[in-house]
């Protein structure tokens, strides 16, 4: 058998396990230090209780001769995407059709198996730092090029630091795909409307495929921040966009998830949307009823509710950590319609040396930016995943140290 060398060539999945092992040989030397996270990239609040009203209902139907269901319908039950598309585009002036939206089980399956519809010598762009997997998928189907001192030779990158003000800048070639993450997944920052606008006509001038993760778009707590990319005249005919329940109801282990993919998304004569389609049913079976159940529940008034209140308890604890620092004169940004603090590290430390001085000297571990790309060195992430009470030691424990 012939492997597949792009796959096996892989860098190992170095950031995540690097700091695990960091933690653990600290942890082991100094049993009594009573550690704090906030590097977490999960959510930690209990599903609503709508959430699980439904759940359990949707359980016993199950369990009935008249309520079983075995395989639904390939990209979803209907009452699922109508909820969506009342609840998270009508309510925008945005209309999207009901076979525009494809339900999954997670949008890190989705944005990692939708490189599938580009060609093989695809042109890519990506934001940098960046959510991993944009990269990683595309690396594993050979479209990167040679990993040579932590970058990939065939990959674009447009830098978001302090000084542009993580805007990205326009790829400065060519490129087929440009992945945008809004509010931005490690950063915390969000594009106005006029920014993706940029971004947006660029991608119709150039046949470009723009694919939009919304995944933190819950978080948005200002009404001129576009929650869809949609909200951009001309989007739908450049831009496939992946939502999750993940981080607006807390449904990362629950898992579900939709991409919308507009009809008149064409390229070289195919419909994005046709190819999406085949592949989907090809090697997907859908998401269980009892979970689009549970996440047409968030849809309801209580779901609305009791789902904000979290994101409110997450959103304090981002304001807490970001005024704590900002009033401490550290350089902090993200975390206003994001539960992500990046801030520059003091007297520009390495991002790694930092973590090391905040794990050992605050206890507090974090996560180090330069793992989310070359630009991320020089800054760190800190996450409001946590109690308001870890969240607040925290900051106190960071501030006294530094
Ligand atoms: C958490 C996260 C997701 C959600 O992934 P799921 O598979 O739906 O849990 C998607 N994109 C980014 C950038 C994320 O951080």
């Amino acid at each position: 058998m012939k492997i597949n060398a792009c796959l096996a060539s892989l860098p190992a999945g170095y950031l995540f396990a690097e700091i695990a092992k960091r933690v653990k040989e600290y942890a082991a030397e100094n049993p009594n230090a009573d550690l704090l996270r906030l590097g977490i990239g999960d959510v930690t609040r209990p599903l609503v209780p709508a959430v699980v009203e439904a759940m359990k209902q949707a359980a016993v139907e199950m369990g009935t001769p008249s309520g079983f269901r075995g395989y639904g319908p390939d990209f979803g039950y209907r009452w699922l995407i109508d909820a969506i598309i009342d609840g998270d585009y009508r309510t925008r002036g945005v209309e999207i059709g009901p076979d525009e939206v494809f339900i999954s089980d997670g949008a890190k399956s989705d944005v990692g198996n939708l490189q599938e519809l580009f060609g093989p010598d695809a042109a890519i762009a990506v934001t940098d730092p960046v959510y991993p997997v944009y990269v990683d998928s595309n690396a594993m189907a050979g479209r990167l090029g040679e990993y040579v001192n932590g970058r990939w030779t065939r990959l674009t990158y447009l830098p978001c630091n302090a000084e542009n003000g993580f805007v990205p800048p326009l790829p400065d070639k060519p490129v087929d795909v440009i992945y945008l993450c809004y509010p931005n997944n490690p950063t915390g920052t969000v594009l106005t409307r006029d920014q993706l606008k940029v971004f947006v006509d660029w991608a119709l001038d150039n046949d470009a495929l723009i694919v939009y993760d919304a995944a933190y778009k819950a978080f948005i707590s200002d009404g001129d921040i576009p929650r869809s990319i949609y909200e951009i005249p001309g989007a739908k005919k450049c831009a496939m966009e992946c939502c999750s329940f993940s981080k607006t109801a807390g449904f990362t282990g629950t898992r579900c998830a939709y991409t919308v993919v507009p009809k008149e998304l064409v390229f070289g004569g195919v419909s994005l949307n046709r190819v999406w389609g085949r592949r989907q049913a090809t090697k997907f079976n859908g998401v269980s009823y009892v979970t689009q159940r549970a996440a047409v529940a968030v849809y309801t008034p209580e779901g609305q509710k009791q789902t904000m209140e979290n994101i409110a308890y997450y959103q304090e604890n981002a304001r807490v950590i970001r005024e704590g620092l900002a009033a401490a004169g550290i350089r902090v940004f993200g975390g206003v319609h994001a539960p992500y603090i990046w801030m520059k590290t003091p007297a520009d430390m390495k991002s790694w040396d930092f973590f090391d001085l905040l794990l050992k000297k605050a206890h507090v571990v974090g996560t180090p930016g330069e793992g989310f790309g070359p630009s991320g060195e020089g800054y760190f992430r800190l996450t409001a995943f946590n109690t308001l009470e870890n969240t607040r030691e925290a900051v106190d424990r960071i501030l006294r140290i530094l």
